[in-house]
């Protein structure tokens, strides 16, 4: 963050504005990425009391994410619902079942994978994660993926994908293309709660989950 007066008023009197007269602090809490774990393992224990933005106040859980720790593909959500909130756990709720599912197409089990999202703690009422939140978050995504180190990232929906890659394009031109991120490859499809509320979107979608099997899991 840029820190002259100027800006550091704009920011605080913001700040004031959404969340009132509290104060949060970088270096609160261990959300600190400074040391470097070595595993998944440990890099949870070291953040899952992250103090970093208010969303600290309001969650049940810290949602760090579940699967397999060294996955060749890493699925990206936006943030917890909740559900997720609730359990500590990405995609449990509606979404997460079909996601199950479409996993089971291409002969995957949630074990096989690996599933989080950008954000690690639930926004209030499911809004769209804020960049302040997002600036906060993304190391940790970063650093997951890091200590993964997966063949594919599938960025799930809209708000996933641009916001990890910084566009504000549309998903039907996000989709089928392949994008960079922390130097892996990434994928764009459909959020599956979005195939929930659109059931025209499930061909599409699993058409990119067949390219995903085809050129990612098929492959040697
Ligand atoms: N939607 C998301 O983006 N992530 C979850 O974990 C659940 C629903």
């Amino acid at each position: 963050m840029n820190l002259d007066p100027e800006n550091l008023v704009q920011y605080l009197d913001q700040t004031r504005q959404l969340y009132g007269n509290q104060l949060f602090l970088e270096d609160i809490g261990q959300g600190n990425t400074e040391t470097s774990p070595e595993d998944l393992d440990s890099f949870h224990k070291l953040i899952c009391n992250c103090q970093k933005c208010p969303l600290s106040q309001t969650r049940k859980n810290f949602v760090f994410g579940v699967g397999n720790p060294k996955a060749d593909i890493v699925f990206i959500g936006e943030a917890p619902g909740e559900q997720e909130d609730i359990q500590g756990i990405p995609f449990v709720g509606r979404a997460g079942k079909l996601l199950d599912k479409i996993l089971a197409a291409i002969e995957l089990k949630r074990d096989d994978v690996y599933i989080c999202n950008i954000l690690k703690c639930r926004p209030p009422k499911n809004r769209d994660p804020l960049p302040s939140e997002v600036e906060k978050c993304e190391p940790y995504l970063i650093k997951q993926l890091q200590l993964i180190d997966p063949k594919l990232i599938v960025a799930l929906g809209r708000i996933s994908a641009c916001t990890i890659l910084k566009t504000k394009d549309s998903l039907k031109n996000l989709r089928n293309q392949i994008f960079k991120y922390a130097g892996i490859d990434l994928l764009v499809t459909y959020h599956p709660a979005a195939l929930l509320r659109n059931p025209n979107f499930k061909k599409p979608a699993w058409e990119d989950f067949q390219i995903i099997r085809d050129k990612y899991l098929l492959q040697p």
